[in-house]
């Protein structure tokens, strides 16, 4: 008889780590189809607005917009070969291992996620602090901050070589705070329509500055796409604003008729920086973008694009 009790016990375990798995399975699915939709989405929307605000024809918008839009096809292709992969197998194994400090703590979901998202938000202010220190990181890092036409485009303009560096270096993020997959898509979701929301031109009057207490907005991350080095080194928040204010990065201009006029890098300002291979090479150009604390380690030779 105890042994028929035994067996059936086991057998309402199994089934019940059974159904958890599968419900796992069905958010994680749930919530990376989440994370493919929402750039499209965000995009969307954000243009639209920015279409409303300033109309639908400035100059150049649909050329700017189309060749960030095939860097970033690019970067979308090779991220879904090659890290995305590894950075699931990862968080699955330290998964299997009960790794990181989230997983210790045993605290349930609804506190671990927002913790979780947090924590990553916070890696983010330290990864973008860090791409302006290290000359090889800013060399990746400049196609970025080259776009002279700033628009909800833009959060789409990074290097893949960027890209990899920035996923390849999280990992061990990942294991170390315990990050489970739920949290970390959703917070790649969180971050992507952050990212559109304050590179877009939307003008939000005295809303962006109450908004700025809590979130990255436009007019503060305008200020980090100036040309003048000290404003270009400040503001590195990615969705909360609370870590240059406590960094003491965050800069902020009281007027908005004191928003810098003009955006991008000095001498990544011509057409040929601006197109998809022009973009492709500026990480390897012999060139001073004079942004950088450490550019005097780059050679400053000067080229036809100066
Ligand atoms: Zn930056
Ligand atoms: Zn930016």
């Amino acid at each position: 008889m105890s042994t028929v009790g035994n067996t059936r016990t086991g057998y309402d375990v199994q089934h019940l780590q059974n159904a958890v798995l599968r419900r796992r399975s069905v958010t994680d699915e749930l919530l990376q189809q989440i994370r493919m939709i929402a750039p499209i989405l965000g995009l969307v929307l954000i243009w639209s607005l920015e279409s409303v605000q300033s109309g639908w024809l400035r100059s150049g918008r649909l050329r700017h917009a189309g060749r960030n839009l095939m860097l970033w096809a690019i970067n979308t292709a090779v991220v879904l070969v090659t890290i995305s992969t590894l950075t699931v197998s990862v968080i699955q194994w330290a998964d299997g291992r009960h790794l990181g400090v989230l997983r210790w703590l045993q605290i349930p979901d609804v506190i671990a996620v927002p913790v979780g998202i947090v924590l990553l938000d916070l890696w983010m202010w330290l990864w973008h602090l860090l791409n302006h220190r290290i000359p090889i990181l800013w060399r990746f890092h400049r196609v970025h901050h080259s776009d002279i036409d700033m628009d909800v485009t833009t959060s789409f303009r990074f290097h893949i070589g960027e890209i990899l560096c920035s996923a390849f270096c999280r990992l061990p993020v990942l294991i170390i705070l315990g990050v489970g997959l739920p949290t970390l898509l959703l917070h790649e979701t969180l971050l992507v329509l952050m990212t559109q929301f304050h590179h877009s031109r939307l003008k939000l009057g005295r809303l962006d500055s109450l908004l700025q207490c809590l979130i990255v907005t436009p007019d503060m991350h305008r200020i980090h796409h100036s040309p003048i080095r000290d404003l270009t080194n400040s503001n590195y928040s990615s969705i909360l604003s609370l870590w240059d204010r406590v960094f003491a990065t965050f800069r902020v201009c009281k007027e908005s008729s004191s928003q810098p006029a003009e955006l991008g890098l000095a001498v990544f300002r011509s057409d040929n920086w601006q197109t998809l291979s022009g973009m492709l090479q500026t990480p390897f150009a012999d060139v001073t973008t004079g942004t950088n604390p450490s550019s005097d380690s780059l050679n400053a030779k000067s080229s036809e694009h100066l």
